[in-house]
């Protein structure tokens, strides 16, 4: 499609000529003309289907990258500016839906983006939350929650006249299907799945994100995760998988039976990728929906579905894989019971190791033993990770099953992450070596030819984009947020969620110490900002603690005026996609610290070095990877090695007060968390909370990197002092990224797990 005829649609689509449209009229009729060319990609005549099912997909906004992935996005663009319209500010009117809580969430939109690019027949299923996880404020140097509605006239969501009848113990919902159109990059579209209970009361939640968690009809679909510190809330997590995973088990069977399957063939129709152990209910349900609705044998129902059904894990947290009591099966769903008991039945009778089995001593179901036993294929999604699966976590399974153990080292869509965060550098690169890496990811790896590697003027280039992307993101923070950063200081940045593992805690008693430095006299060569963006999970009382004593350090630093030329703290609220598509391209220094064996895989590490950012990290999850890589030279690794802590563990001998005393550094750090400053800014009983969590427990082992960590981390801030070199290291990374492209994770799932025909008619 040329320009003229662009122009001509985008006219019908308005309803009239861009300049008498408002911004709203504008983005409407862009909306209802990205859906018309999305259609034309659509097939679903393959003949196998891949059904992606996560509780969370953290899709971001859409209009930009569906502009991108039909290649009409500079066309659009010139288009509104010769009638003096600015597509971003359109984007703005764009609420961003909060479908998702981190990475898992984060890569099920990025792989949902390079199936449809690689042509797969591959559509996604979740449910259709109407207010998100939640939208994060600060008052008081403390989160607070609220509702993030997100469906609006401007959203992507269609609804459609799929509707099911879901049963529970005593009652049913009515179950209907919404979709969203998943563009790739090229000329497919795929879908997302959304379900949602057509009784919903939005009403419902009254005070923050309080609700009555008893009334499932009406609270179904309202949040993402929602509390669950109670038996109310933990019952309605059931609840809610249960809807997710039983529509989507019928629309599964449904459109296999459309397309001539006995049922019995089911595999050859449809394979399910279930993203952590959330949607691990699709297995049972499946078995019980083939066995009492389609007159299928248990034994043969149960051979079917293991044949159809793999199982991603993500963490390797004890407290994150979900065990539920039988108790609440009994109260939610009691028509699963047989089935879960079948399944527990056939393990002890195989197997002897009480460890594997579906139903512990204390009645509690393992989710992810169901997945194992009962999937044909287990993956990890970074080489660490999986092998601390093998060798520790799930190492007797990996002994009953060494063919299903597989890695899949995560991925990131260069579309969004890329082409467009950041279109400067994206048009620089292309520039250097072509436009062939926007599909070819791999071909990044010609930047890292000796002529620009030497060219001095070409590592210019680099950082004045950088330092462009900086001086966008300062103003952007300053308009939004009323965060005032200078733009020509260290962009130093931890944004991810707020966990103990990932640790936070250590950045913050880092600037501590730093802060306490400069008051001594030892000021930096350049200004040094830290950057954090984090939700804490509204339960999670010592990750809010952590929140707080990083806003308190933000208040008092930044109010020094002693230190604030020199170094200042700027935490943004409600960290988001749409955030961090403004804080990547601005980063000089990638936080990754997670306590080394914690973190499974990470993916906004990729992100960042994709954009030139030089990670300062544990040898930890796909940081691993990244560090093999790009060598030593051209990242910041420091910290106990995985085996030393995996070690320490498991000998229990860890006592953190001991580093605290042998360390007057990190003492006078610790300290400080107490201090009058901070009791002056903060909460005494939670920063008192914080500092002795630290000392009597430190789970997650901050004191003993302490040391290292300031120690590379002042090597990282002098060596930024470096410009070319420093600027090499940035090109090196860039050069070394196109591994972590999702196109590769996804033709990796194809080729070893899915199995998917590509699909010649819609290439
Ligand atoms: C990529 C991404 C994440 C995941 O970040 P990690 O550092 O890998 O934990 C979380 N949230 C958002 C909004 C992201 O874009």
């Amino acid at each position: 499609m040329n320009k003229a005829q662009l122009e001509a649609m985008l006219k019908t689509h308005c309803g009239k000529s861009p300049e008498f449209c408002t911004d709203k009229e504008l983005y409407t009729g862009l909306l209802s003309l990205v859906q018309t060319l999305a259609r034309k990609g659509e097939s679903g005549k393959g003949k196998k289907k891949l059904y992606y099912i996560s509780a969370e997909f953290l899709i971001g906004k859409l209009l930009s990258n569906n502009l991108i992935n039909l290649r009409i996005y500079e066309d659009v663009k010139s288009i509104l500016e010769s009638y003096g319209k600015s597509l971003s500010a359109l984007e703005e009117l764009e609420p961003e839906p909060s479908l998702g809580n981190g990475g898992l969430g984060r890569l099920a939109a990025c792989f949902l983006d390079s199936i449809a690019t690689l042509g797969l027949n591959g559509d996604g299923i979740g449910l259709n939350y109407h207010f998100g996880l939640f939208k994060q404020l600060f008052e008081n140097n403390l989160q607070k929650e609220e509702p993030d509605p997100w469906i609006t006239d401007t959203s992507w969501l269609t609804k459609t006249n799929v509707v099911y009848t879901i049963p529970y113990k005593g009652f049913t919902l009515t179950s209907r299907m919404y979709d969203i159109q998943v563009t790739g990059y090229g000329n497919c579209t795929n879908k997302l799945h959304l379900f949602d209970v057509e009784t919903l009361n939005e009403d419902l939640v009254t005070e923050g994100i309080s609700f009555d968690k008893t009334d499932i009809k009406e609270n179904l679909t309202l949040f993402l995760y929602p509390d669950d510190s109670d038996r109310a809330g933990q019952l309605l997590r059931i609840y809610q998988q249960y809807f997710m995973v039983s529509s989507g088990a019928r629309l599964i069977l449904n459109e296999a039976l459309s397309k001539g399957s006995t049922l019995y063939d089911l595999p050859d129709y449809a394979v399910i990728q279930i993203n952590d152990t959330h949607p691990t209910m699709v297995i049972p349900e499946l078995i019980r929906l083939l066995t009492t609705e389609h007159g299928m044998e248990m034994d043969d129902a149960i051979q079917v579905v293991s044949k159809t059904c793999a199982y991603t894990n993500h963490t390797i947290l004890a407290e994150a894989l979900e065990t539920w009591p039988m108790e609440f099966f009994q109260e939610a769903v009691p028509q699963l019971i047989p089935i879960i008991e079948v399944l527990d039945d056939k393990v002890r009778r195989k197997f002897d190791d009480l460890s594997t089995y579906i139903i512990d001593k204390q009645e509690r179901v393992h989710m992810a033993h169901i997945d194992i036993h009962y999937g044909f294929s287990v993956n990890g999604v970074a080489a660490l990770h999986t092998d601390i699966l093998k060798k520790n976590e799930l190492n007797p399974f990996y002994r009953l099953y060494p063919e299903k153990f597989n890695n899949k080292t995560n991925g990131i869509t260069f579309r969004r992450w890329l082409l467009h965060s950041n279109p400067q550098l994206t048009a620089f690169l292309s520039q250097l070596i072509g436009e062939g890496f926007k599909k070819n990811a791999s071909q990044l790896e010609m930047l890292g030819d000796k002529a620009f590697i030497a060219d001095e003027k070409l590592l210019h280039r680099l950082i004045a984009i950088k330092a462009d992307k900086k001086a966008e993101l300062a103003a952007y923070l300053k308009e939004t947020q009323g965060l005032d950063i200078n733009p020509q200081s260290i962009f130093d940045i931890q944004i991810k969620r707020l966990h103990e593992y990932k640790r936070q805690q250590l950045n913050a008693l880092y600037l501590v110490h730093k802060y306490l430095a400069i008051k001594k006299g030892k000021r930096p060569s350049t200004p040094v900002t830290a950057l954090f963006g984090a939700k804490a999970a509204p339960a999670y009382t010592i990750a809010k603690d952590i929140i707080h004593m990083i806003l308190c350090l933000q208040q008092i630093i930044n109010s020094d005026l002693e230190v604030s030329p020199y170094l200042k703290v700027a935490m943004v609220s409600n960290y988001n996609v749409t955030l961090a598509e403004k804080l990547i391209p601005a980063c000089d220094i990638s936080e990754q610290i997670s306590l080394a064996s914690k973190e499974a895989s990470g993916t906004g590490n990729m992100k960042l070095m994709l954009n030139g950012a030089v990670t300062l990290g544990t040898d930890d999850g796909a940081n691993v990877e990244i560090h093999r890589l790009v060598g030593d030279e051209n990242i910041y690794i420091f910290g106990d090695s995985s085996e030393t802590v995996i070690r320490r563990y498991q000998d229990g001998s860890y006592c953190s007060k001991n580093y605290c005393d042998s360390n007057p550094d990190l003492r006078e750090a610790v300290d400080f968390i107490t201090g009058p400053a901070m009791l002056a800014a903060g909460s005494r009983e939670r920063l008192e909370r914080l500092q002795n969590e630290l000392l009597s427990k430190d789970w997650f082992m901050t004191f003993p990197d302490f040391r290292s960590y300031v120690k590379t981390k002042e090597q990282a801030l002098n060596d930024y002092e470096n410009r070319s070199s420093w600027a090499r290291k940035m090109l090196i990374n860039i050069s070394k990224a196109g591994y972590f492209s999702s196109d590769r994770a996804i033709s990796q799932y194809n080729r070893d797990i899915w199995k998917l025909e590509k699909d010649a008619s819609r290439l």
